[in-house]
């Protein structure tokens, strides 16, 4: 099937690892424009290189900043208009979990989540509307999370946060459209550099890579028994930010294997 994304001008937040980076490279061979960000200039810049080398300058900006920097939100769209025209299609992935129950999570931990799950849409959000609105494709996708759904005690108040982001989303379908429609992909398990980092600290570190995975989904009884890849994760969300998706909004799909356990 052919996405429609040929020219078109895509905007990934978080784009130097995992889910974020997967995104940007199936976006630059679908033939668009691919524009993105993380915090960590070092790693953005070693990405951005090596994606140049396969794909060429021409259709690639990466900035570094946080998307909880409104100006830099800003600022890196007007880059974007200048350099690109515009942006048919904003992926907004940036961000990771926290992990903690009820009883060790401080008002600060409570805040400093809130703030990057809601803030994480909403200020690139509002960055890029304009032209989200000029495009006549213009398109919002989210990551989101299974969490939303169905929460998890130890992990509390991502959880709570990423119930948040999924109603926020579903008002932002409606007072947005009919010039940008706006999904979701809810994730359950996906092999990236959050899940590396856990893999890394495992107790047992005479385990191997592939037996800590198996492992790990067995726990989590996911039925098509291993990990999302950050590629598969990828075709979701390009399919719902494309031409190909123009009559999906406000909706969500899951990309968890088959965890979850709600109707
Ligand atoms: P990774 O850690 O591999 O990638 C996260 C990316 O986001 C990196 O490029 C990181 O770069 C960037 N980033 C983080 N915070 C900011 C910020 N404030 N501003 C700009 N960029 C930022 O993680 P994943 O690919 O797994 O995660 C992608 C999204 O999917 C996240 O929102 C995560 O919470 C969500 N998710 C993932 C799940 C999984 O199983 N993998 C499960 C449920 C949800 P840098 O650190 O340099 O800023």
């Amino acid at each position: 099937m052919d996405l429609g994304l040929t020219g078109k001008t895509v905007v990934v937040t978080g784009g130097s690892s995992g889910i974020g980076l997967a995104t940007v490279k199936l976006a630059l061979a679908e033939g668009a424009n691919v524009a993105f960000c993380a915090r960590g200039a070092d790693r953005l810049n070693r990405v951005r290189d090596d994606l140049a080398a396969a794909y060429g300058e021409a259709r690639l900006l990466a900035k570094a900043f946080s998307v909880l920097e409104p100006e830099a939100n800003t600022v890196f769209a007007q880059e974007v208009c200048a350099r690109f025209g515009g942006c048919d299609a904003l992926i907004t992935n940036a961000g990771q979990g926290r992990v903690s129950t009820f009883a060790d999570t401080s008002d600060t931990d409570w805040r400093d989540e809130l703030e990057l799950k809601i803030f994480s849409q909403l200020h690139p959000i509002r960055a890029f509307q304009d032209q989200l609105r000029a495009s006549g494709t213009g398109s919002v996708t989210a990551v989101n999370s299974l969490l939303a759904y169905q929460p998890e005690p130890h992990m509390v108040c991502t959880s709570a946060a990423r119930a948040g982001v999924q109603n926020l989303l579903k008002s932002l379908a409606t007072e947005l459209a009919p010039d940008i429609r706006v999904n979701s992909i809810l994730i359950g398990l996906v092999d990236s550099q959050q899940w590396q980092r856990r893999f890394e600290a495992r107790p047992d570190q005479s385990q191997s890579r592939e037996a800590w995975f198996r492992d790990l989904a067995i726990k989590k009884n996911i039925p098509l028994q291993r990990l999302g890849h950050a590629a598969e994760a990828a075709r979701a969300l390009l399919f719902l930010s494309s031409p190909a998706a123009s009559y999906v909004t406000g909706a969500k799909l899951e990309l968890s294997g088959g965890v979850s356990r709600f109707i």
